[in-house]
């Protein structure tokens, strides 16, 4: 009897606590390891959903209260957001190849939209994933992300129609969410069952903002606020379809925006033009339940090109040499909290308005930005960058330049091969910029063009011309792209645009004088060249078209738009063996367009009857 109550209070005091404690002693472990811990895995597929033109704190999870973005909300909520991100570039055929190679503009070479592509030497997360066994596909929304730009390299579809009927694409050629929605639906109705990578773009944030019903109505007074619900709802639209396909849970979901928009803020309107954080940061949420955390919120701060390198460590696929950004999972553990520096630039105003390009580095509190008058902000006191303390804090501003140089000649090298040597071209663009000593006396070492921040209303000036053009008011476009070119006869594009309106106008003389006049100032601007092909064309002088077209495609032999003008001509003369040549250069470039396969065809027939 003794025996057995020594042995019930051995059991009862010492056995039975000891247990307990060693079991909460091992959740409290297991509960604590397994808090953030990423779970990573071969076999699972990676959709990429990017946002265009979508501000971070103007969407719900970000803090936005007047947003309607359940959708995105929900994906934060359950999965990872980064509350401090960064695009390189505020613009979108450059952000989205940094996107998808990993790499600074400085590396892959792709500062602006319509006329840089993304070169084939370059690997993209396409090319990667495809190589490794995946099905990979893209559905993009925008012209400017045209395969024709070489970012469609890696995928084995790329969907970049965007109106059937239209004969030319152009930089207002796009597509709204719903179609994005059911190419990439359909898409997914042949390929669920087989591992993939999947790209959709969302263009429906960028101007003109003209969200459809019931979006409309629920904005009127912030339509842009529309487009980005629009947006979100088919983002729900998406989540809907791979529960459909029972696929929701074996899908990594990574959804960033490429840029941000200005709303006036430093004067600034759209994108592109300065390198301000209201255009730079951008959201970024990846989901994955069960292998990522959930309502984990990272501050410190990422970027566009630390994308590419997540993917594959979460795939468990080396990442490639070249990538010049990192994974993100060690910072979605906690296991590292620094913030992350970038290297910023827009070569926009440079290129399209004669003013000094701007580069710059986000590193810390602080924001450089390298301009003929340089700027310096601590962005932790002064997150709205109003105050330029560039005089004050000399010492911080130094470093930051310093650092800003080092960054530049370790980026634009290629690994392999050391530093890289830069182009003359290169060189002569980077003098341009302020960045090379140009060999000016001191004082005007950092450039010789104009501030963008004093040419601001230049810019401004398009943009009112521009939406009275979309708006069809020909009339009130044409003052204003009069006084722009009458500011700067300098910039092909201010030509273009001008003569552009002419035409729609009726008045092509005028259109064909002005474009000559553009010629004669800048006789290898490609952009001139080819408008003016147009305009004689509309003007029934081809002989002058054709020769014009030529001149164009010496510069450039593989602009599309002069391929087709120069075999339409030939077509139109009943050329059909030179039509034919034509046709053929520009059915490489742009195999999906429907006009261009039809007169090929034509004189395909026409050619073999002889
Ligand atoms: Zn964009």
């Amino acid at each position: 009897m003794k025996l057995i109550t020594w042995t019930q209070n051995r059991i009862f005091f010492y056995v039975i606590p000891q247990v307990i404690i060693v079991i909460i002693i091992n959740w409290i472990l297991i509960s604590f390891k397994n808090k953030d811990e990423v779970k990573t895995s071969d076999d699972l597929n990676v959709l990429l959903v990017t946002l265009d033109t979508t501000r971070a704190d103007r969407v719900g999870c970000y803090g936005y209260k007047k947003a309607k973005t359940p959708n995105l909300d929900f994906l934060a909520a359950n999965g990872v957001m980064f509350s401090d991100a960064y695009c390189q570039v505020p613009l979108t055929l450059p952000s989205h190849c940094s996107l998808l190679t990993g790499t600074y503009p400085l590396y892959n070479q792709v500062h602006n939209n319509g006329f840089y592509y993304l070169d084939n030497s370059h690997l993209t997360l396409a090319e990667v994933l495809r190589e490794e066994g995946f099905k990979t596909a893209a559905f993009v929304s925008s012209f400017t992300v045209d395969s024709r730009f070489g970012i469609d390299q890696g995928f084995d579809s790329y969907d970049d129609t965007f109106d059937a009927d239209e004969i030319l694409k152009n930089f207002r050629s796009e597509k709204r969410a719903e179609k994005v929605f059911t190419s990439f639906s359909h898409w997914l109705d042949r390929n669920f069952d087989e591992k993939f990578f999947c790209w959709v773009h969302f263009f429906d944030p960028h101007v003109p903002y003209d969200p459809p019903s019931p979006f409309r109505e629920e904005f009127p007074e912030i339509p842009y606020d529309g487009e980005i619900a629009y947006m979100d709802h088919y983002i729900g639209r998406i989540v809907d379809k791979l529960k459909t396909k029972n696929i929701f849970d074996k899908t990594f979901i990574i959804l960033a925006g490429d840029h941000g928009e200005a709303f006036g803020e430093k004067n600034e309107i759209d994108h592109g033009y300065f390198i301000y954080d209201v255009t730079l940061r951008i959201p970024l949420i990846l989901y994955f339940p069960k292998r990522l955390p959930s309502n984990k919120v990272v501050e410190s701060r990422a970027r566009l090109i630390d994308i590419a390198p997540t993917v594959l460590e979460m795939l468990t696929i080396p990442v490639v040499k070249e990538i010049q950004g990192v994974s993100l999972l060690p910072y979605i553990e906690g296991r590292k909290k620094e913030s992350l520096s970038s290297y910023i630039e827009t070569y926009f105003p440079q290129e399209n308005y004669g003013c000094s390009g701007l580069i710059g580095l986000v590193a810390g509190d602080w924001k450089y930005i390298q301009a003929p008058k340089p700027e310096l902000y601590n962005l932790k006191l002064d997150p709205q960058e109003e105050k330029n303390v560039f005089y004050l804090r000399k010492k911080v501003a130094s470093a930051m330049k310093k650092e800003l140089e080092r960054m530049i000649h370790e980026f634009s090298a290629k690994k392999e091969a050391g530093r890289k040597k830069l182009t003359s071209q290169e060189r002569e663009k980077l003098r341009s910029l302020g960045y090379v000593d140009s060999g000016l006396p001191e004082g005007r070492k950092e450039s010789i063009l104009p501030d963008p921040k004093d040419k601001i209303a230049e810019y401004r000036l398009f943009f009112q011309g521009n939406v009275y053009e979309t708006q069809g008011d020909f009339k009130r476009a044409q003052q204003y792209y009069e006084e722009l070119l009458h500011l700067n006869p300098r910039i092909p594009h201010n030509y273009v645009r001008l003569a552009y309106v002419f035409q729609k106008m009726k008045k092509i003389k005028e259109a064909v004088q002005l474009l000559e006049q553009g010629r004669k100032r800048m006789p290898d601007s490609k952009i001139i060249l080819a408008g003016l092909g147009f305009a004689y064309l509309n003007g029934g002088m081809k002989e002058e078209a054709i020769e014009t077209c030529q001149q164009a495609l010496r510069i450039d032999p593989k602009f599309f738009d002069v391929l087709f003008l120069a075999g339409t001509i030939m077509w139109m003369e009943k050329k059909w063996a030179e039509a034919l040549d034509y046709f053929e250069r520009a059915i490489e470039i742009e195999p999906e367009n429907k006009i261009l396969q039809q007169r090929y065809a034509f004189c395909l027939r026409a050619v073999e009857k002889r």
